[in-house]
């Protein structure tokens, strides 16, 4: 894998446990090569997380629209900043930039992109692993509801299995390289022969 999109919180949560694991996270990442990319913005753990690969040496590519750019909320210093016009646009070439999906504790915009990144890959769009870093048991609730639309019969149970779930960061990334190298590797391989 040459980079791995962050979702996460623009704030940094109530509990100190969530900046110890983008913390984590980032210097996973620098270890093991792996690029970050993110949303660009200086605040929360996206400022957390983008700071420490920096500060390790790794590649940061942030992404933001424009509007927000304005807010003051863009981190100058990254590898490479791309501004764009729209979420929309931002959201599509994050997904581009990126070989796999990791989403960290945050908000309704962090769950709107996770969300988003896994439909995408139930219905083919793309075969890329995503991931949760289930910190603390932050997402527990969601994952219980996720439980219940399955029961519901609203979620088939292999794409719930299909999301990969771990408290620990580096066992995450581990994870999210092997579901890689497996099923998106082959896809990738056979895109690139057809
Ligand atoms: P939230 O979880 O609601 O705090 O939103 C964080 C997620 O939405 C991040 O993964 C970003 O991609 C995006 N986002 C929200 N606010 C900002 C911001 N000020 N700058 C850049 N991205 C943001």
């Amino acid at each position: 894998m040459k980079r791995i999109c962050v979702f996460c919180g623009s704030n940094q949560g109530a509990r100190p446990e969530y900046c110890r694991a983008a913390i984590e996270f980032a210097e996973e990442l620098a270890a093991r090569r792996i690029g970050l990319v993110y949303g660009g913005a200086s605040v929360g753990l996206m400022g957390i997380i983008a700071e420490k690969m920096l500060s390790c040496g790794g590649e940061v590519i942030g992404v933001i629209p424009n509007m927000l750019v304005e807010r003051e909320a863009a981190h100058h210093k990254l590898t490479e900043l791309h501004q764009v016009n729209s979420m929309h646009e931002r959201k599509a070439l994050m997904a581009e930039l990126s070989d796999g999906f990791a989403t960290l504790p945050g908000g309704f915009g962090t769950l709107e992109e996770f969300t988003e990144v896994v439909s995408w890959r139930l219905l083919g769009i793309h075969q890329k692993p995503c991931g949760l870093l289930n910190v603390g048991g932050y997402f527990d609730q969601l994952l219980q509801f996720l439980d219940y639309a399955v029961a519901q019969q609203f979620i088939k149970p292999a794409h719930r299995a299909d999301i990969v779930v771990d408290p620990n960061p580096t066992r995450l990334i581990e994870r999210l390289q092997q579901d890689f190298a497996g099923s998106n590797g082959a896809w990738q391989a056979r895109k690139e022969q057809t």
